[in-house]
């Protein structure tokens, strides 16, 4: 590709010594961004196919399942396994075959044309053959201090991750939309009771979701309420509402929160193409975006799935995208 082929040694703690750097620009063939899952997936199957990965674990290392406590749902492993340890267990099956995994944040990226240009932490320049974006989504709170105090021990925004948590207990969910509709009807199925806080008079979900809402016996709507705090003394053990002007308490020992994601894909915007929620749109049953050679995977391209496994397994179809990409241009 008309790089200068140079080995270095870097400031990480894995030092792959075949990526290529020329002066001040550091070449690579392949370079990820993001370090959920998806990312990670993506390392090991690039780095396995001799594509030499540098991935950049951007502002939160290891991604939203470092936020949640147990993870019983991720293939493999029958006793479950803490988000963070099956993150470092990803990391480490990753940097085995070479992938760099670094700190870092990618600040701008250009994709006019290849390589594809990346700064990181406002200076360090990338070129890229070909970029794999796995940044994912970042899920909106209600910005509650008291949210903030019990998330991880009663406080979720992901009803599949921790739903089974709560088994034949009560629990809240708050959210008018799809999201909201579908945990609180997952988790009707698992606990005794559930609370659906919405702030207007009426859910913004599909009719559909809203009829099996409706549907499901213990499922109390709440329509025109706010949550005012989240109580208990380690762990949550209610929750303080306004409902119309009035105060009202509710008994309950999990709250998830389910009013939306927000994809992590502002630097991407100028040149892939992004729905109207700014999710990067990818071609049908690919992880290809409108620019030949930039892939997306993950959650950031994922509104409705949003579970580690969808995530790593399309960060394995943008690996294996990329090194198909690279093939066709030899
Ligand atoms: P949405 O943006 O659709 O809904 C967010 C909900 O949260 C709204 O009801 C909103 O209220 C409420 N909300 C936002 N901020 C606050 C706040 N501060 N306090 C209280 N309530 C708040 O997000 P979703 O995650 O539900 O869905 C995102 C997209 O993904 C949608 O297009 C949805 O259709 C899609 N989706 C599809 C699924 C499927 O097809 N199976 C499953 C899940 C999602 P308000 O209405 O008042 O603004």
């Amino acid at each position: 590709m008309g790089f200068q082929f140079q080995k270095v040694s870097t400031t990480e703690t894995n030092t792959d010594q075949n990526f290529v750097v020329g002066g001040e620009v550091e070449k690579v063939k392949c370079l990820i961004i993001g370090s959920g899952p998806a990312g990670y997936t993506a390392a090991i199957y690039a780095s396995r196919a001799n594509l030499s990965p540098v991935l950049y674990q951007g502002l939160e290392p290891g991604g939203q399942l470092t936020t949640t406590t147990e993870v019983e749902n991720f293939p493999g492993y029958p006793h479950g396994v803490t988000g963070p340890v099956m993150m470092e267990d990803l990391k480490a099956q990753a940097e085995r075959f070479g992938a760099q995994s670094r700190w870092g944040i990618v600040t701008s990226v250009d994709l006019s044309q290849r390589p594809f240009k990346a700064i990181v932490d406002g200076s360090k320049s990338i070129e890229a053959e070909t970029m794999i974006i796995a940044t994912g989504a970042t899920a909106k709170y209600l910005g509650l201090d008291s949210e903030e105090k019990f998330k991880g021990s009663g406080v979720s925004a992901c009803a599949t991750c921790d739903g089974f948590f709560y088994k034949g207990k009560n629990v809240a969910v708050v959210g008018g939309g799809d999201t909201a509709a579908e945990e609180a009807t997952y988790l009707a199925g698992l606990c005794k009771k559930v609370y659906l806080i919405i702030r207007k008079d009426r859910m913004r979900a599909s009719k559909a979701m809203i009829e099996r809402v409706e549907r499901t016996a213990n499922i109390e709507v709440l329509y025109e309420t706010m949550t005012k705090e989240i109580v208990g003394s380690n762990v949550v053990e209610g929750a303080i509402l306004v409902q119309k002007g009035q105060e009202k308490h509710i008994e309950i020992d999990g709250f998830f929160v389910a009013i939306g994601h927000t994809p992590q894909s502002e630097i991407f915007k100028a040149w892939v193409n992004v729905d109207e929620e700014g999710y990067i749109e990818t071609i049908a049953g690919t992880s290809k975006t409108n620019v030949p050679g930039v892939f997306a995977c993950g959650d950031v391209i994922d509104k409705i799935y949003k579970q580690a496994i969808t995530a790593a397994g399309s960060g394995c179809r943008a690996a294996l995208d990329a090194e198909k990409f690279l093939a066709e241009q030899h």
